[in-house]
Protein backbone atom coordinates (compact mmCIF):
# COMPACT_ATOMS: atom_id res chain seq x y z
CA UNK A 1 0.00 0.00 0.00
CA UNK A 2 1.33 3.51 -0.97
CA UNK A 3 1.24 5.71 2.39
CA UNK A 4 0.18 9.09 0.95
CA UNK A 5 -3.52 8.69 0.06
CA UNK A 6 -5.12 10.62 -2.49
CA UNK A 7 -8.14 11.97 -2.08
CA UNK A 8 -10.60 12.94 -5.64
CA UNK A 9 -13.57 14.79 -6.44
CA UNK A 10 -15.50 12.01 -8.69
CA UNK A 11 -14.57 9.08 -9.12
CA UNK A 12 -15.92 6.90 -11.91
CA UNK A 13 -15.39 3.14 -11.80
CA UNK A 14 -16.41 1.81 -14.97
CA UNK A 15 -15.22 3.42 -19.30
CA UNK A 16 -18.28 2.20 -21.36
CA UNK A 17 -20.71 4.76 -22.81
CA UNK A 18 -22.46 5.66 -19.63
CA UNK A 19 -18.63 6.33 -17.40
CA UNK A 20 -17.15 8.11 -20.17
CA UNK A 21 -20.89 10.52 -20.51
CA UNK A 22 -20.60 10.67 -17.18
CA UNK A 23 -16.74 11.59 -17.04
CA UNK A 24 -17.94 14.51 -19.99
CA UNK A 25 -20.25 16.34 -18.10
CA UNK A 26 -18.36 15.97 -14.64
CA UNK A 27 -15.14 17.01 -16.19
CA UNK A 28 -16.86 20.30 -17.92
CA UNK A 29 -18.28 20.70 -14.12
CA UNK A 30 -15.32 21.24 -12.77
CA UNK A 31 -15.12 17.79 -10.76
CA UNK A 32 -11.55 16.46 -12.03
CA UNK A 33 -12.59 13.27 -12.61
CA UNK A 34 -10.34 10.11 -12.37
CA UNK A 35 -12.38 7.27 -14.54
CA UNK A 36 -10.78 3.59 -13.45
CA UNK A 37 -11.32 1.58 -16.54
CA UNK A 38 -11.67 -2.25 -15.24
CA UNK A 39 -10.75 -5.47 -17.48
CA UNK A 40 -12.92 -4.34 -20.70
CA UNK A 41 -11.48 -0.86 -21.27
CA UNK A 42 -14.67 1.15 -23.54
CA UNK A 43 -17.26 -1.54 -22.27
CA UNK A 44 -18.78 -4.12 -24.53
CA UNK A 45 -19.35 -2.07 -27.24
CA UNK A 46 -15.45 -2.95 -27.90
CA UNK A 47 -16.98 -6.43 -28.33
CA UNK A 48 -19.01 -5.45 -31.34
CA UNK A 49 -17.67 -4.05 -35.06
CA UNK A 50 -20.98 -2.51 -36.11
CA UNK A 51 -22.82 0.00 -34.40
CA UNK A 52 -25.37 1.34 -36.16
CA UNK A 53 -28.11 3.06 -33.72
CA UNK A 54 -26.15 5.85 -31.83
CA UNK A 55 -26.93 9.28 -32.75
CA UNK A 56 -24.68 10.99 -34.32
CA UNK A 57 -23.08 8.16 -37.10
CA UNK A 58 -25.26 8.48 -40.17
CA UNK A 59 -22.97 5.61 -41.42
CA UNK A 60 -22.70 3.54 -38.66
CA UNK A 61 -19.15 3.09 -36.76
CA UNK A 62 -17.14 0.29 -35.37
CA UNK A 63 -17.42 0.05 -31.54
CA UNK A 64 -13.64 0.14 -30.30
CA UNK A 65 -13.53 3.22 -32.53
CA UNK A 66 -16.60 4.62 -31.35
CA UNK A 67 -15.30 4.15 -27.95
CA UNK A 68 -11.58 5.78 -28.29
CA UNK A 69 -13.89 9.20 -29.25
CA UNK A 70 -15.57 9.18 -26.26
CA UNK A 71 -12.48 8.66 -24.05
CA UNK A 72 -10.83 11.31 -26.26
CA UNK A 73 -13.62 13.88 -25.79
CA UNK A 74 -13.70 12.98 -22.27
CA UNK A 75 -9.90 13.92 -21.69
CA UNK A 76 -10.91 17.29 -23.65
CA UNK A 77 -11.98 18.53 -20.50
CA UNK A 78 -9.04 17.41 -18.16
CA UNK A 79 -10.73 13.86 -17.13
CA UNK A 80 -7.95 11.57 -15.95
CA UNK A 81 -8.46 7.75 -17.45
CA UNK A 82 -6.47 5.13 -15.38
CA UNK A 83 -6.19 1.62 -16.51
CA UNK A 84 -7.43 -0.14 -13.34
CA UNK A 85 -9.83 -2.49 -11.21
CA UNK A 86 -11.40 -1.49 -8.33
CA UNK A 87 -11.54 -4.20 -5.88
CA UNK A 88 -13.10 -3.11 -3.34
CA UNK A 89 -15.29 -0.26 -1.90
CA UNK A 90 -16.07 0.99 1.69
CA UNK A 91 -18.66 4.00 1.01
CA UNK A 92 -19.76 6.46 3.71
CA UNK A 93 -23.36 6.29 5.06
CA UNK A 94 -22.90 10.51 5.78
CA UNK A 95 -24.35 13.19 4.16
CA UNK A 96 -20.34 14.74 3.11
CA UNK A 97 -18.35 11.85 3.63
CA UNK A 98 -15.37 10.42 2.33
CA UNK A 99 -15.70 7.03 0.17
CA UNK A 100 -12.51 4.98 -0.08
CA UNK A 101 -11.87 2.54 -2.79
CA UNK A 102 -8.97 -0.33 -3.43
CA UNK A 103 -7.21 -0.29 -6.82
CA UNK A 104 -5.79 -3.15 -7.97
CA UNK A 105 -5.97 -4.74 -4.41
CA UNK A 106 -3.15 -2.78 -3.67
CA UNK A 107 -3.70 1.46 -3.97
CA UNK A 108 -5.98 3.31 -1.77
CA UNK A 109 -8.35 6.49 -3.52
CA UNK A 110 -10.51 8.38 -1.52
CA UNK A 111 -13.74 10.51 -3.57
CA UNK A 112 -16.18 13.01 -2.58
CA UNK A 113 -18.35 10.95 -5.23
CA UNK A 114 -17.98 8.27 -6.85
CA UNK A 115 -20.01 7.21 -10.16
CA UNK A 116 -20.65 3.70 -11.19
CA UNK A 117 -20.88 2.53 -14.48
CA UNK A 118 -19.05 -1.16 -14.34
CA UNK A 119 -22.18 -2.20 -16.92
CA UNK A 120 -23.39 -6.18 -17.27
CA UNK A 121 -22.30 -8.90 -18.80
CA UNK A 122 -24.22 -10.91 -21.27
CA UNK A 123 -24.38 -15.13 -20.58
CA UNK A 124 -23.19 -17.10 -22.74
CA UNK A 125 -23.42 -20.99 -23.18
CA UNK A 126 -19.19 -21.20 -23.93
CA UNK A 127 -19.27 -23.87 -26.30
CA UNK A 128 -15.87 -23.66 -27.83
CA UNK A 129 -18.30 -22.88 -31.33
CA UNK A 130 -20.26 -20.03 -30.06
CA UNK A 131 -17.15 -18.30 -28.78
CA UNK A 132 -15.47 -19.04 -31.83
CA UNK A 133 -18.22 -17.09 -33.71
CA UNK A 134 -19.31 -14.23 -31.42
CA UNK A 135 -19.05 -11.40 -33.32
CA UNK A 136 -19.38 -13.49 -36.81
CA UNK A 137 -23.19 -13.98 -36.38
CA UNK A 138 -23.13 -14.81 -32.82
CA UNK A 139 -24.74 -11.82 -30.92
CA UNK A 140 -26.34 -11.13 -27.01
CA UNK A 141 -28.12 -8.21 -28.61
CA UNK A 142 -30.69 -8.93 -30.58
CA UNK A 143 -31.98 -4.99 -30.47
CA UNK A 144 -28.12 -4.18 -31.55
CA UNK A 145 -27.91 -7.01 -34.22
CA UNK A 146 -30.83 -8.42 -35.45
CA UNK A 147 -30.91 -5.39 -38.38
CA UNK A 148 -27.56 -6.96 -39.84
CA UNK A 149 -30.04 -10.03 -40.52
CA UNK A 150 -32.73 -8.81 -42.29
CA UNK A 151 -34.88 -10.99 -44.50
CA UNK A 152 -32.68 -14.25 -43.16
CA UNK A 153 -32.92 -17.19 -40.88
CA UNK A 154 -32.13 -16.75 -37.67
CA UNK A 155 -32.69 -18.58 -33.97
CA UNK A 156 -32.28 -17.71 -30.56
CA UNK A 157 -31.67 -19.45 -27.67
CA UNK A 158 -33.28 -18.69 -24.28
CA UNK A 159 -36.65 -18.83 -22.50
CA UNK A 160 -37.51 -16.03 -20.15
CA UNK A 161 -38.75 -13.08 -21.08
CA UNK A 162 -36.36 -11.07 -22.40
CA UNK A 163 -35.78 -14.13 -25.04
CA UNK A 164 -39.60 -13.57 -26.17
CA UNK A 165 -39.25 -10.22 -26.17
CA UNK A 166 -36.58 -10.54 -28.30
CA UNK A 167 -37.91 -12.73 -30.66
CA UNK A 168 -40.93 -11.18 -31.51
CA UNK A 169 -38.44 -8.05 -32.07
CA UNK A 170 -36.36 -10.17 -34.81
CA UNK A 171 -39.53 -11.70 -36.18
CA UNK A 172 -40.53 -8.35 -37.21
CA UNK A 173 -37.28 -8.08 -39.45
CA UNK A 174 -36.12 -11.57 -39.99
CA UNK A 175 -37.68 -14.19 -42.07
CA UNK A 176 -38.13 -17.27 -39.43
CA UNK A 177 -36.83 -17.18 -35.63
CA UNK A 178 -36.24 -20.25 -34.36
CA UNK A 179 -36.84 -20.31 -30.66
CA UNK A 180 -34.58 -22.69 -28.66
CA UNK A 181 -36.07 -23.17 -24.97
CA UNK A 182 -34.28 -26.10 -22.74
CA UNK A 183 -36.92 -27.41 -20.90
CA UNK A 184 -40.78 -28.24 -21.83
CA UNK A 185 -41.75 -25.14 -21.02
CA UNK A 186 -40.91 -21.41 -21.10
CA UNK A 187 -40.11 -19.57 -18.18
CA UNK A 188 -41.77 -16.60 -19.90
CA UNK A 189 -44.87 -14.77 -18.28
CA UNK A 190 -48.00 -16.41 -19.91
CA UNK A 191 -48.40 -13.03 -22.15
CA UNK A 192 -45.32 -13.01 -23.52
CA UNK A 193 -45.65 -17.10 -24.23
CA UNK A 194 -48.83 -16.57 -25.99
CA UNK A 195 -47.11 -13.37 -28.02
CA UNK A 196 -44.48 -15.47 -29.02
CA UNK A 197 -46.77 -18.56 -30.56
CA UNK A 198 -48.66 -16.41 -32.22
CA UNK A 199 -46.26 -14.93 -34.35
CA UNK A 200 -46.02 -16.94 -37.50
CA UNK A 201 -42.30 -16.86 -38.29
CA UNK A 202 -41.91 -17.72 -34.88
CA UNK A 203 -40.89 -21.81 -34.67
CA UNK A 204 -40.60 -22.54 -30.77
CA UNK A 205 -38.50 -26.42 -29.89
CA UNK A 206 -38.74 -27.47 -26.46
CA UNK A 207 -36.32 -29.37 -24.94
CA UNK A 208 -33.64 -28.67 -27.57
CA UNK A 209 -30.00 -27.10 -26.89
CA UNK A 210 -27.66 -25.62 -29.16
CA UNK A 211 -25.04 -28.93 -29.86
CA UNK A 212 -22.56 -26.63 -32.32
CA UNK A 213 -22.68 -23.79 -33.75
CA UNK A 214 -21.86 -24.52 -37.51
CA UNK A 215 -19.52 -22.11 -39.83
CA UNK A 216 -16.40 -21.35 -40.23
CA UNK A 217 -15.92 -17.29 -40.91
CA UNK A 218 -19.41 -16.65 -39.90
CA UNK A 219 -22.48 -18.34 -38.80
CA UNK A 220 -24.03 -20.41 -41.39
CA UNK A 221 -26.30 -23.19 -40.04
CA UNK A 222 -27.17 -25.15 -36.23
CA UNK A 223 -26.70 -28.17 -34.56
CA UNK A 224 -29.24 -29.09 -32.31
CA UNK A 225 -30.19 -31.68 -30.24
CA UNK A 226 -33.23 -32.29 -27.97
CA UNK A 227 -31.99 -33.40 -24.27
CA UNK A 228 -34.52 -36.14 -24.10
CA UNK A 229 -34.29 -38.45 -27.05
CA UNK A 230 -30.55 -37.33 -27.55
CA UNK A 231 -31.88 -36.77 -31.11
CA UNK A 232 -29.40 -33.93 -32.90
CA UNK A 233 -31.28 -32.14 -36.43
CA UNK A 234 -30.12 -29.19 -38.42
CA UNK A 235 -30.77 -26.00 -39.52
CA UNK A 236 -29.38 -23.21 -41.73
CA UNK A 237 -29.27 -19.65 -40.21
CA UNK A 238 -26.79 -16.76 -40.24
CA UNK A 239 -27.33 -15.65 -36.92
CA UNK A 240 -27.25 -17.27 -33.87
CA UNK A 241 -29.03 -14.64 -30.48
CA UNK A 242 -28.24 -16.16 -26.97
CA UNK A 243 -30.59 -13.88 -24.19
CA UNK A 244 -30.47 -16.76 -21.24
CA UNK A 245 -29.92 -13.39 -19.24
CA UNK A 246 -27.34 -10.95 -18.23
CA UNK A 247 -24.91 -10.20 -14.98
CA UNK A 248 -24.23 -6.62 -13.41
CA UNK A 249 -20.77 -5.86 -12.34
CA UNK A 250 -21.77 -5.41 -9.04
CA UNK A 251 -20.65 -8.01 -6.58
CA UNK A 252 -17.63 -5.47 -5.16
CA UNK A 253 -21.03 -2.90 -3.72
CA UNK A 254 -22.68 -6.26 -1.99
CA UNK A 255 -23.66 -5.74 1.27
CA UNK A 256 -23.40 -1.72 1.15
CA UNK A 257 -25.74 -1.09 -2.23
CA UNK A 258 -28.84 -1.78 -2.63
CA UNK A 259 -29.75 -3.99 -5.43
CA UNK A 260 -31.87 -6.70 -6.67
CA UNK A 261 -31.52 -10.17 -6.23
CA UNK A 262 -29.86 -10.47 -9.92
CA UNK A 263 -27.47 -7.43 -8.74
CA UNK A 264 -28.97 -4.54 -10.42
CA UNK A 265 -28.25 -1.50 -8.19
CA UNK A 266 -31.25 0.06 -7.38
CA UNK A 267 -31.23 3.85 -7.93
CA UNK A 268 -34.28 6.36 -6.41
CA UNK A 269 -37.00 7.92 -8.39
CA UNK A 270 -35.73 9.16 -12.00
CA UNK A 271 -32.41 9.91 -10.55
CA UNK A 272 -29.03 8.14 -10.36
CA UNK A 273 -28.83 7.92 -6.51
CA UNK A 274 -28.05 5.01 -4.89
CA UNK A 275 -29.05 4.19 -0.97
CA UNK A 276 -26.07 6.09 -0.10
CA UNK A 277 -25.40 9.65 -0.37
CA UNK A 278 -23.05 10.91 -3.07
CA UNK A 279 -23.00 7.33 -4.62
CA UNK A 280 -24.80 7.02 -7.88
CA UNK A 281 -24.90 4.77 -10.53
CA UNK A 282 -25.53 4.63 -14.28
CA UNK A 283 -25.51 2.57 -17.51
CA UNK A 284 -26.03 -1.10 -17.86
CA UNK A 285 -25.38 -1.59 -13.75
CA UNK A 286 -28.61 -0.15 -12.54
CA UNK A 287 -30.91 -0.59 -15.87
CA UNK A 288 -32.33 -4.19 -16.78
CA UNK A 289 -34.76 -2.90 -19.74
CA UNK A 290 -32.98 -1.11 -22.44
CA UNK A 291 -29.82 -1.57 -22.28
CA UNK A 292 -28.20 0.48 -24.88
CA UNK A 293 -25.24 2.46 -25.73
CA UNK A 294 -27.46 5.74 -25.95
CA UNK A 295 -29.89 4.68 -22.29
CA UNK A 296 -26.20 4.15 -20.77
CA UNK A 297 -24.97 7.51 -21.81
CA UNK A 298 -28.24 9.03 -20.73
CA UNK A 299 -28.07 8.06 -17.18
CA UNK A 300 -23.74 8.91 -17.14
CA UNK A 301 -24.98 12.39 -17.90
CA UNK A 302 -27.67 12.40 -15.19
CA UNK A 303 -25.07 10.86 -12.62
CA UNK A 304 -22.51 13.66 -13.11
CA UNK A 305 -25.15 16.38 -12.98
CA UNK A 306 -26.55 14.70 -9.61
CA UNK A 307 -22.66 14.36 -8.16
CA UNK A 308 -22.43 17.76 -8.72
CA UNK A 309 -25.36 18.93 -7.30
CA UNK A 310 -24.96 17.03 -4.23
CA UNK A 311 -21.26 18.49 -4.21
CA UNK A 312 -22.45 21.99 -4.66
CA UNK A 313 -25.47 21.45 -1.65
CA UNK A 314 -23.06 20.38 0.28
CA UNK A 315 -20.53 23.40 -0.47
CA UNK A 316 -23.43 25.64 -0.44
CA UNK A 317 -25.98 24.70 2.56
CA UNK A 318 -29.42 25.80 1.03
CA UNK A 319 -30.20 27.65 4.38
CA UNK A 320 -26.87 29.63 3.77
CA UNK A 321 -27.66 30.27 0.22
C1 LIG B 1 -22.07 -7.71 -28.71
C2 LIG B 1 -22.79 -6.47 -28.27
C3 LIG B 1 -23.22 -5.56 -29.21
C4 LIG B 1 -23.89 -4.42 -28.81
N1 LIG B 1 -24.28 -3.54 -29.77
C5 LIG B 1 -24.92 -2.41 -29.41
C6 LIG B 1 -25.34 -1.46 -30.38
O1 LIG B 1 -25.15 -1.66 -31.60
N2 LIG B 1 -25.98 -0.35 -29.95
C7 LIG B 1 -26.25 -0.12 -28.62
O2 LIG B 1 -26.83 0.91 -28.29
N3 LIG B 1 -25.89 -1.01 -27.67
C8 LIG B 1 -25.21 -2.13 -28.03
N4 LIG B 1 -24.86 -3.06 -27.08
C9 LIG B 1 -25.20 -2.77 -25.67
C10 LIG B 1 -24.22 -1.74 -25.11
O3 LIG B 1 -22.92 -2.18 -25.39
C11 LIG B 1 -24.42 -1.55 -23.62
O4 LIG B 1 -25.76 -1.24 -23.34
C12 LIG B 1 -23.52 -0.43 -23.10
O5 LIG B 1 -22.18 -0.67 -23.43
C13 LIG B 1 -23.65 -0.28 -21.59
O6 LIG B 1 -22.77 0.73 -21.22
P1 LIG B 1 -22.22 0.87 -19.73
O7 LIG B 1 -21.30 2.04 -19.77
O8 LIG B 1 -23.30 0.83 -18.77
O9 LIG B 1 -21.39 -0.47 -19.45
P2 LIG B 1 -20.31 -1.31 -20.27
O10 LIG B 1 -20.20 -0.91 -21.68
O11 LIG B 1 -20.62 -2.71 -19.92
O12 LIG B 1 -18.95 -0.90 -19.55
C14 LIG B 1 -18.69 -1.28 -18.24
C15 LIG B 1 -17.30 -0.79 -17.88
O13 LIG B 1 -17.08 -1.01 -16.49
C16 LIG B 1 -15.78 -1.54 -16.30
N5 LIG B 1 -15.76 -2.21 -15.01
C17 LIG B 1 -16.51 -3.25 -14.57
N6 LIG B 1 -16.17 -3.56 -13.30
C18 LIG B 1 -15.21 -2.68 -12.93
C19 LIG B 1 -14.44 -2.48 -11.75
N7 LIG B 1 -14.61 -3.23 -10.66
N8 LIG B 1 -13.50 -1.49 -11.74
C20 LIG B 1 -13.33 -0.68 -12.83
N9 LIG B 1 -14.03 -0.82 -13.97
C21 LIG B 1 -14.96 -1.81 -14.02
C22 LIG B 1 -15.56 -2.40 -17.54
O14 LIG B 1 -14.18 -2.64 -17.75
C23 LIG B 1 -16.17 -1.51 -18.61
O15 LIG B 1 -15.23 -0.56 -19.03
C24 LIG B 1 -24.16 -4.19 -27.43
C25 LIG B 1 -23.73 -5.10 -26.48
C26 LIG B 1 -23.05 -6.23 -26.88
C27 LIG B 1 -22.56 -7.21 -25.84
Amino acid sequence: MSDKIERIKTLIIGSGPAGYTAAIYAARADLKPVVYTGMEPGGQLTTTTEVDNFPGYPEGIDGPTMMMQLQSQAERFGTEVRIGMITAVEFSTEVGGIHKATVDDSIQIEAETVIISTGATAKYLNIPSEQKLRGGGVSACAVCDGFFYKNQDVAIVGAGDTAAEEASYLANICKSVTMLVRKDEMRASKAMQHRVHNIKNIKVLYNTEVDEVLGGQVVEGLRMVNNVTGEKSEIDITGLFIAIGHKPNTDIFKGQLDMDETGYLITKGKSTKTNLPGVFACGDSQDKEYRQAITAAGTGCMSALDAERYLAAIETPASVA
